[in-house]
């Protein structure tokens, strides 16, 4: 039995991890992938305490600090790849970076680069579905909270939600810089005002 559930591994999840560790809740992290959007990020240069690093090398100090407690982890982005990988009318390109769309009145292509090895390729698509962490990730609570008019998740300063117990942080919430440092602090406070939710119940 759990006592605290956190849903994603971004910088957010990962910070209320930490937190609610700390203060030994009984903790299940649930999330897709560890890192969220840092692993689309090539150079951090404003996350205090480094001048420049990498987001996938973030990560791995985020996930190292988080695996030194004891908390259950439950991640889907393995299953979820490899259900992927099995559909025949799928290509996935994973370590490319977009450069480039083209068409004049319609889609026709998108240029995208292997970061490997630098080279570019031309793939010819009449639609394109751009997903790099504008839209809130808000579809899981669609219909449990009423979600502002940009589908993000309205909070108040303490990281609540309108239900008692369910606290957000995070880009996906309303609060309106989406940056690492902003989401880990937020993360941080809905952890700690979750442990207080939780001492309140039992007093
Ligand atoms: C290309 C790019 C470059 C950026 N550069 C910088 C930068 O230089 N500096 C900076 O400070 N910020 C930068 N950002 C922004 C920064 O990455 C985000 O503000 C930050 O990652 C938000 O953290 P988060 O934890 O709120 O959300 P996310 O990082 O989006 O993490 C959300 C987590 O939730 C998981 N998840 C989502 N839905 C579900 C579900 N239904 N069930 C389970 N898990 C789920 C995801 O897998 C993910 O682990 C950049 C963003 C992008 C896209």
């Amino acid at each position: 039995m759990h006592e605290l559930i956190i849903i994603g591994g971004g910088p957010a999840g990962l910070a209320a991890t930490v937190y609610a560790a700390r203060k030994q809740l009984k903790t299940l992290l649930v999330s897709v992938d560890i890192g969220g959007q840092m692993s689309l990020t090539l150079g951090i240069e404003n996350y205090l305490g480094y001048q420049f690093i990498e987001g996938p090398e973030l990560i791995d100090k985020f996930q190292t600090q988080v695996s030194q407690f004891p908390i259950d982890q439950k991640i889907g982005d393995a299953i979820l790849i490899n259900k992927l990988a099995d559909a025949k009318n799928l290509s996935i390109f994973t370590e490319h970076q977009t450069e480039k769309v083209e068409g004049e009145v319609f889609v026709n292509g998108v240029l995208i680069k292997d970061l490997k090895s630098s080279e570019s390729k031309r793939l010819a698509v009449t639609g394109i579905f751009i997903e790099i962490g504008l839209m809130p990730n808000s579809e899981a609570v669609k219909g449990l909270i009423e979600l502002n008019k940009w589908g993000e998740v309205p909070v108040t300063c303490a990281c609540e939600t309108t239900i008692p117990g369910l606290y957000a942080a995070g880009d996906v919430t309303n609060i309106p810089e989406k940056q690492i440092i902003v989401a880990a602090g937020e993360g941080a406070k809905a952890a700690l005002q979750a442990h207080r939710y939780l001492q309140r119940l039992v007093t």
